[in-house]
């Protein structure tokens, strides 16, 4: 069987790990790199993911899709603003939910991340030589039961069995604690790209329990970048009365630089932005340029509200845990905006102690995974690792005036079961609506609805009489099933969700089967290319072999001319995969027989040596 794997599907960046002898370990992706941009670009028919795909965004703004977690299981009234500054085409889809729209066509945040979530595993599969498909997948521990299902699925859409969706803090903490004996309380501070997470564990015996967990699920290393841009834009405005940010081309090169001035940052003092020709004076058509100095202090400046929201949370967990920060022994920082200075200097401030920098913040989550993989697996080396997480937030109904009755408060630990006993409002109700809510506020107006069921059927009784009992069932990921039924009648009755944002099940298998569609064409047009590039070789190879086999018989070298033309004109006139493996049969049959009659004419034919990994790259040609 093959292993089983962990995936950090995070918002920037993704990495994919694997136990190897009793350690995790990160597997490198095909271009050779530890982690890979969570990054998806359409280009015609063709999917690009990772670095070329990033690589392209500048010039493909529309149909390169970026921090995509941001919208994953999430209804369009969340995400409507954070919509409204991307540079591709974010918008409300079926039953309030987001859908995507590039070159024309609709495509689900689940669908954009299941191509992710492909390529991780299809890399990781060939260098591990094993065909991998059973994961786990980590996702924000402050990711509500939609997001989670919705994380889920993409797995599913990639063709993968997703063992346990898992929190990131907590994937992180089994990294750290894994060789740890003795028992200690951590805090782990995650602040990635795009949201922010703060649990606190009790490590101690192989038993890591969250005693609490917190974030905010709208902030990241991306919105500094953001600032900056802002501040770019807004000073471009002000001297040439132009709003770059209007200009989806120049907005993406305005990301870029500052996303690298801000890392930059962390480094040094102070950095220099410089975009030559970002647009042309709409009066002169004279190409404009920008250039501007950014200093620590000033970058500091720009989102000093930002850091000061890392404190809610945090001091929000450690009120959950009934702890102080002085019963914290070591604060875990992961995620890459913890490599900010300001940020290591406000969890200082807020914790009173150095933080702990010994994981990798980029590797803790994937490594984690790849633990609970191992543990979920039965890899022997692991022995006795048990994992008690919590549900991040309280999941409770609307009772009558629009208030929440909550059944499962937050930091419950998970797996976890409640039954409630609800009753009706007025004589001969038929029947109620159950709305499923998740989230703090006393008002279920205020809350996110996950779901609504109604149950019908109930027997004509006064008001107050009927029990309908509620169960709600959170299982190991996070995820919750909602029963309800009707006590007092001992009938059974139907239940219907509605309004859910996530994907129904037939959804679902149609992006299944699209993927992998897609996968199987991604397939033939590399064969394609693949075949197209031998035989152009090839070719190039029989016509060297023709000018120097002088001693050949003539007919001989005119069959190989002849060929090796129609092998040139194949190639140019994209002929099919029968016609160009034909003529490459052919040409090295005709080659081989050439070579025999003038033996000194060299070596071997070499098409397969001169294969190039990139074929997929359209304006790769053989070199000359
Ligand atoms: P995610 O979990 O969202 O995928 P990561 O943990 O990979 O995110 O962090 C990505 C974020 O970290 C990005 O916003 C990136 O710009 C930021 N980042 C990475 N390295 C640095 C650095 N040296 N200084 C500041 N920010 C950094
Ligand atoms: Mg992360």
């Amino acid at each position: 069987m093959a292993k089983a794997v962990g995936i950090d599907l995070g918002t920037t960046n993704s990495v994919i790990a694997v136990m190897e002898g009793g350690k995790p370990e990160v597997i490198v992706n095909a271009e050779g790199a530890r982690t890979t941009p969570s990054v998806v670009a359409y280009k015609g028919d063709e999917r690009l993911v990772g670095q070329i795909a990033k690589r392209q965004a500048a010039l493909n703004p529309a149909a390169t899709l970026f921090e995509v977690k941001r919208f994953i299981g999430r209804r369009w009234e969340e995400v409507k603003e954070e919509a409204a500054r991307s540079p591709f085409k974010v918008k409300e889809g079926p039953g309030g939910s987001v859908r995507i729209e590039v070159n024309g066509k609709d495509v689900a945040p689940e669908q954009v991340s299941a191509e992710v979530l492909r390529k991780m595993v299809a890399d990781a599969s060939a260098k591990i030589g094993q065909n991998i498909k059973d994961v786990v997948i980590t996702v924000p521990a402050y990711f509500d039961n939609s997001q989670r299902e919705a994380t889920r699925q993409a797995g599913e859409i990639a063709g993968l069995n997703v063992l346990r969706v898992i929190n990131e803090p907590t994937a992180a903490a089994l990294a750290y604690g894994i060789d740890k004996k003795g028992n200690e309380t951590v805090l782990v501070f995650d602040l990635g790209g795009g949201t922010f997470d703060v649990t606190i564990l009790e490590l101690g015996d192989g038993v890591f329990e969250v005693k609490s967990t917190s974030g905010d699920t709208h902030l990241g290393g991306a919105d500094f970048d953001h600032r900056i841009v802002d501040w770019l834009a807004g000073e471009f405005k002000q001297e040439h009365n132009f709003d770059l940010k209007k200009d989806p081309q120049a907005l993406q090169r305005l990301i870029e630089s500052a996303e690298k001035a801000k890392i930059e940052l962390s480094a040094a003092s102070e950095t220099t932005i410089s975009l030559p020709f970002i647009t042309f004076d709409p009066e002169t058509r004279t190409p404009l340029h920008l250039e501007r100095k950014l200093t620590r202090a000033k970058f500091e400046e720009l989102v000093s509200d930002l850091l000061r929201r890392v404190r809610e949370p945090v001091t929000q967990a450690l009120r959950d845990a009934k702890l102080s920060a002085s019963d914290i022994d070591e604060v875990i920082l992961v995620g890459g905006s913890t490599r900010v200075p300001a940020v290591k200097r406000i969890v200082r401030e807020i914790m009173g102690k150095e933080p702990n920098e010994s994981v990798n913040p980029d590797e803790a989550v994937a490594l984690g995974a790849a633990v609970q993989a191992g543990i979920i697996s039965g890899d022997a080396a692991l022995g006795d690792i048990v994992l008690v997480d919590v549900t991040p937030l309280t999941l409770g109904v609307e009772v009558k005036g629009g208030m929440v009755a909550p059944l499962i408060p937050r930091n419950t630990t998970v797996p976890a079961k409640k039954t409630e006993v609800f009753t009706t409002a007025e004589n001969n109700q038929p029947g109620v609506e159950i709305n499923v809510l998740q989230g703090e506020r006393p008002m279920a107006a205020d809350n996110k609805s996950l779901g609504k069921f109604k149950l019908e059927g109930i027997p004509p009784m006064r008001a107050g009489q009927p029990q309908i009992e509620v169960t709600f069932d959170i299982d190991a990921n996070g995820i919750l099933h909602v029963t309800a039924r009707e006590k007092s009648s001992g009938k059974e009755s139907s239940i219907r969700i509605e309004n859910t944002t996530t994907l129904d099940k037939n959804e679902v298998e149609r992006m299944v089967r699209e993927a992998e569609a897609n996968a199987e064409a991604d397939r033939s047009r590399r064969e394609h290319v693949e075949k197209k590039n031998t035989l152009d070789s090839l070719r190039l190879q029989a016509q060297q072999q023709v000018e120097e086999a002088s001693s050949a018989p003539q007919d001989l070298k005119d069959k190989v001319s002849k060929l090796a033309d129609e092998a040139k004109q194949a190639v140019e006139s994209d002929a099919d995969n029968a016609r160009l493996q034909s003529l490459t049969t052919d040409l090295e049959a005709a080659l081989r027989e050439l070579m025999q009659a003038a033996p000194q004419g060299g070596s071997q034919p070499q098409a397969e040596a001169k294969k190039d990994d990139d074929v997929v790259d359209a304006d790769f040609k053989p070199a000359d």
